[in-house]
Parts: C-alpha cells; structure tokens; sequence
C-alpha cells in the first residue's frame, strides 16, 4: 500500500512540518508539502493534516479532488482533532485520528481500530476519544533538513498549563520530555552533519521541565545558538545564575507568552502569570532577543484590560531596549478550549459548516463583544507592533530587509506609537 502524507499550504513561512515528519518515521510513507509544489500522487492511502482557517481551506480543496479517485482519506491535525464529526460528515474523510497520530496510524494500518481513530458506520458517529501518546522517539529528517527555512527541533511536546484559550490541552493530552543526554547527541550529529549553528525549538513551554537546562548545558561547547518561541515566565522567574548559562549555552532569542496586561484578563486565561514577576524577569534579561506575545479581543475585555496591555507593553519596552513585541493576535474561540464556552455565551456564533471553518479567520469572523473601533485598533497593532520596540531587527531574518529596518526605525517608531494609543 502506498501512503502518501499531505501538508497543505499555509501562511508564507517554511517550517518543517514535524508532525508528518515524525508520522512518517514510524510508517513508511512519502511527505507531500504543498508549500514546495503542487499536490500529486497515486497513493491509496492518504493523511492530510489541517489547522482551522487557511490551512483547512487548502486541505477542503485537496480532498475535494483526491474524492474523485478510489483511495481512503485519513484527517489528522488541530481541526480534526477539535470537531471530528463534522470533517466526517463532509464526506471528505474515511477516518479521522484525534490527537497525536504516531500509534493511531501505526495500529490502523494494521487494521485495528483503537483510540483516537474516529469514523463514521451506518452514518453514526463513532467517536473513539485521543489517540494514545507514547514516549517521544528522535527522528532524523535528513533527506529534507535543506528544504525548510529552519533547523527545528522538539525537545518536548504538550503543556503542563492549562490555559484557557489554547489548544494545546486540548490536542496533547500528556506532556512528556526527550532524555536531555540522548537529545543532546543528536542535536551534536545534526549540527554536525549538515553544518548548522543555529536551532529552533517547536516547544510550546520549553523551560517548563528543569531537563531543558540540562539539555542546554549539555551543549554549553557546542558553539550552537538557539531560539526558543515558547517560553513562560512562571518557568523562568526564579532564573539567576541560569540566565548566564543559557546565555553561555547559546541561547540567542526568548519568545514568551504574556497575551493581556490585564491582572482580570490573566485570571480568566489561567495564564498562571503575575505581571510583577513578568517586570522583574524583563529587567534580568539583557544579553537576549526578547520577544513578546500579546492578544486582544478576550471575550469580557473591557477598554480598561485593553489599554492596561498597551501600558505594559510600554513599561516592558522601556525597561528592557532588547525586547520588542510580536504583532498584537487576535482571540479565535477554538472548540474544545474552556474560554470557548465563554465565548458562545458572550454571543458567538460557530460556522456549522467544514467550509466555514476553513473561512474561519479574524477577518471574518464576528465576536460581538468586539466593537468596530476595537477591531480597527487590533488591527493596527497586528500591523505596527513589531516597531514600537528600539530593536525589533532580529524578528526579521531576512539581512535586506533586516538593514532597510534598522534604518527606517526612526520613523517608523513614533508612527507605531500613534498606530498603538
Ligand atoms: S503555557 Fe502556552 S502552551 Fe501552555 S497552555 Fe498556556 S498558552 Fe498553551
């Protein structure tokens, strides 16, 4: 049989799609990425996995066309696994595996149903809850390592938090760690291997197991650098001596995870943050790239959250001129998430259709709690928050663009400002 694993097209980025890396180290089958060129294959088995909006709109597409031949269609991914029925009765999946695929996959070739494999008999639905997670295994993606625009590594996967917005809890049901010495060896074989010096860790929460200083240290004469989107400052907070390891480990660049200013906000999000902890972190973190994420539109955010997260960011840039900030994202109410209920309380209506969930993007959607004027604000801060910082270049990797930017920030800077009241 011939398996052939599709990931569509999204966004402008190239990151490896590691999921059906790791799916594919386990059963033998050929990774299909739409963003390298069109999707064809003869393959009688096919998985296709989706997040909602963009990338689904895509999938929608290439199952359109795939039904028009014999082969069985396995969904898998964040949207499958948040409203499986639904991608079911669309006629464009024969199964669908809910949460992490690697043994699902494994036992339905072999022809057994287990759990996480959901499917339609006699047009009911039978739901078989989440696939199991077993212990993460290294898998070398050597023939493609080229191909992306990042060497990327997961050293861990899920999220011991449970914040209220996120899919994370909900699409990773366990959390679980590599051995850091394993790890290590082959972070060392690949750098090796394919002269790389610099690494990018897909952890949601990196810092959220003391193994990741391990790791890290194990490292310390690698001559590597790191950068590390997925950071909490609860994680972080009691560092001291550990910033100066990390900083000798080659960590270059912190991506952490702050999303309100507001105490109220936090709160509701279970965000497990306090902002006088998120103040003292920033002051100790010279010597890094610090980037901050931030979100608004929270159903309940009232003017005063939305203008205490503008103040924050304010005090968190002029404490720290390292640190920037991320473009402002908007809150999406995803299914399965506990602020989702909220938010269908709060008036929000779901698409009820596969199609409308593909469209399902903040341009499209309707929160009702967000007026017009809020909106345009959001938006102006997706846009301009990137230069409110005195050093927002290392967001842009690109060297031109990074150069032009370095130059035009004097401009730029008090335009975002204004952008940004
Ligand atoms: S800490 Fe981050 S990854 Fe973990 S649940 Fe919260 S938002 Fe999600």
């Amino acid at each position: 049989m011939k398996i052939t694993l599709i990931y569509p097209k999204v966004g402008k980025g190239k990151a490896a799609p590691l999921s059906l890396l790791s799916l594919a180290s386990q059963v033998d089958a050929e990774i299909i990425d739409e963003r390298l060129g069109p999707v064809q294959t003869d393959a009688n088995l096919i998985g296709i996995t989706a997040n909602t909006g963009e990338q689904l709109k895509n999938a929608v597409q290439i199952a359109k066309n795939l039904r028009k031949r014999e082969c069985k269609i396995i969904w898998g991914g964040n949207h499958a696994t948040i409203l499986p029925e639904q991608v079911l009765r669309s006629g464009l999946a024969d199964f669908v595996i809910r949460g992490e695929g690697e043994i699902p996959l494994k036992e339905l070739l072999a022809g057994n149903i287990v759990n996480g494999v959901c499917y339609l008999k006699d047009s009911k639905f039978i739901e078989n809850g989440f696939g199991q997670c077993g212990p993460l295994k290294i898998f070398d993606y050597d023939n493609r390592i080229g191909i992306y625009d990042y060497s990327y590594l997961e050293f861990s996967r899920g999220c011991p938090f449970s914040c209220s917005h996120c899919l994370n809890s909900v699409h990773f049901k366990k959390y679980r760690t590599h051995d850091p010495v394993e790890y290590s060896a082959f972070i060392r074989r690949t750098a090796q291997k394919h002269k790389i010096k610099r690494f990018w860790f897909v952890d949601d929460n990196f810092f959220a197991t003391p193994k990741a200083l391990e790791l890290l240290g194990l490292l310390k004469d690698a001559d590597l650098e790191f950068e590390i989107p997925g950071v909490h400052i609860e994680c972080i907070k009691d560092y001291g001596v550990e910033l100066s390891d990390l900083r000798e480990a080659g960590v270059k660049t912190m991506y952490i995870g702050v999303e309100s200013g507001s105490e109220r906000i936090l709160r509701m999000l279970n965000k497990n943050l306090k902002l006088d902890d998120l103040f003292s972190v920033n002051r100790k973190l010279t010597g890094f790239n610090v980037v901050y994420n931030f979100m608004a539109g929270f159903p309940g955010e009232t003017d005063e959250d939305f203008t205490a997260t503008i103040n924050v960011i304010k005090r968190l840039l002029s404490e720290n001129p390292e640190a920037s900030v991320s473009p402002l994202y908007a809150y999406t109410p995803y299914p399965g998430t506990a602020l989702y209920d909220r938010s269908i309380k709060a008036g929000f209506i779901p698409p009820d259709s596969l199609e409308g969930w593909a469209n399902f993007n903040w341009s499209n959607i309707r929160l009702p709690w967000v007026s017009a004027k809020r909106k345009k604000q959001i938006e102006d801060m997706y846009k301009w928050a990137l230069f409110l910082g005195k050093k927002p270049s290392h967001v842009i990797r690109n060297g031109f663009a990074r150069a032009g930017l370095v130059l035009m920030m004097p401009v730029l800077r008090p335009i975002a400002w204004r952008k940004c009241q």
